[in-house]
């Protein structure tokens, strides 16, 4: 008998029905004999709820005071979830209790809306699984050194999850989705996407910082860190069937290839709609300029993905990057502020209507032809790419944003991710 950890998204979460649902899956892992803790997000739509009511009071600009405003609001939609589903237990006739972030406590940094763990005390857990409890853990909030509340960043109740599996050594740690796995890409967007059985720490960490939203991209870090056992299943499943066949649905996050690693080339394909594009137009071509620009744009605290420039006509060139949608406004006006003149650059134009689209798979470090083969599909379906980038493991295009289903369809449909790898 181990001790697990269970994670519950906001979809899983999302009415008193579907709390008693996980109080009975929950229920009867306890009942066999394991040690549980849960790790639950937000009813769905909560979180969302609770930032619009932010927005509406908040001034137009951010501040640190006002992100910490932000997190004392965005925290409470987990702190009533884990009320909530502790009730649910305790309804079942098993002894349940529930922690906040601060209660355990989950320490954080303090970077407010996007802060990191740096670790979590496991005594007051350990205490009560002891006693025979299930420990019900907010997802996504912790506390930071001064005593302030904060959360992880959307969707970080993945990363609650896989750190407190982590932190108490915990034998495997489910994440349950309304999703039953991992598939070749969103299955929402291309319905014929195929669930993989396992897929590799790697893998899996470049499809969520490409845009895969199914786990957050820290949790599979700390997964491949700590060596924490990650699966993804679904929630929807009867709560009543057999523990053994619950244990092995989903998909496994693997940390070494072994024989039941699929052998595609090509594993997943992900995306994003939350990028902009920015370029600084004729800018001279000599040392300093590229450090100039970005510099500028570091120091306002905005990260910079794609980067693209230019080869140089009459000692003149343009570059061009990308950066988070929600950063774009900001960026294009201090760049047109401050830039602008000392670049000596012609103007600063931007698209925020452009999207991401990448393939993903550790079979393209053996492989030549993976990215021709890629732009040949794109271009077939006449989509024009406005900047590429890769890696060992992935090749990512920036196009028009009025593409991208189709763009992922074509490349799904290309590298034949719908069909069984031989
Ligand atoms: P939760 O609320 O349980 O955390 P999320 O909405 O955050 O759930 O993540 C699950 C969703 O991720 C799925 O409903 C699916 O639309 C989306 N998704 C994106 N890419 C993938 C993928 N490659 N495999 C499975 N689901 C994916
Ligand atoms: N409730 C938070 C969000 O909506 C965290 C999570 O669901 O993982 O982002
Ligand atoms: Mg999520």
């Amino acid at each position: 008998m181990g001790l697990i950890v269970h994670k519950y998204g906001g979809t899983s979460m999302g009415s008193t029905e579907r709390i008693r649902n996980v109080a009975r899956r929950v229920a009867k892992w306890a009942r066999a004999g394991h040690r549980m803790v849960v790790v639950p997000s937000a009813m769905s739509g909560e979180t969302n709820r609770l930032l619009a009511l932010a927005k509406e009071l908040a001034p137009s600009r951010t501040t640190s005071a006002s992100q910490r405003e932000q997190d004392q609001i965005a925290a409470t939609g987990e702190q009533v979830s884990v009320g909530l589903l502790a009730l649910a237990l305790q309804a079942e006739g098993v002894d349940a209790v529930s922690y906040t972030g601060w209660q355990v406590p989950v320490l954080t940094d303090s970077q407010h809306t996007k802060a990191r763990i740096q670790s979590i005390d496991g005594a007051r857990v350990a205490a009560d699984l002891a006693a025979g409890r299930v420990v019900i853990i907010t997802g996504f909030q912790g506390i930071d050194g001064q005593g302030n509340v904060t959360t992880l960043g959307r969707g970080g109740s993945d990363t609650s999850a896989v750190a407190v599996a982590a932190a108490l050594k915990a034998d495997e740690c489910l994440i349950y989705t309304d999703v039953d796995g991992v598939y070749t890409t969103d299955p929402r967007i291309v319905p014929e996407a195929r669930r993989l059985r396992s897929v590799s720490f790697e893998e899996m960490l470049e499809m969520a910082s490409l845009g895969s939203k199914v786990l957050q991209i820290r949790s599979v870090e700390f997964a491949g860190k700590y060596h924490v056992p990650t699966r993804v299943l679904s929630s929807f499943t009867d709560w009543d069937i057999p523990i053994e066949q619950e244990a092995r649905s989903g998909t496994l996050i693997t940390l070494e290839e072994d024989e039941e690693m699929e052998k595609a080339v090509v594993s997943g394909i992900a995306f994003t709609r939350d990028e902009a594009k920015i370029t600084v137009v004729g800018v001279p071509d000599r040392p300093g300029i590229a450090s100039l620009i970005l510099g500028a744009v570091a120091d306002a605290n905005i990260d910079v993905d794609v980067i693209v420039q230019n080869v140089s006509h009459g000692g003149r060139t343009d570059f061009s990057f990308t950066v988070n949608r929600n950063d774009y406004a900001r960026a294009l006006e201090l760049l047109r502020a401050g830039v602008l003149g000392s670049a000596d650059a012609t103007e600063v134009i931007g698209d925020p209507k452009i999207c991401k689209v990448s393939i993903v798979g550790i079979g393209m470090r053996s492989h030549v032809g993976i990215a021709a083969k890629m732009f040949r599909t794109l271009a077939e379906e006449g989509i024009n790419i406005q900047m590429v980038t890769t890696s060992e493991i992935k090749t990512s295009v920036v196009i028009d944003e009025k593409y991208m289903e189709l763009a992922v369809r074509a490349l799904h449909r290309a590298f034949e991710l719908e069909q069984d790898p031989a």
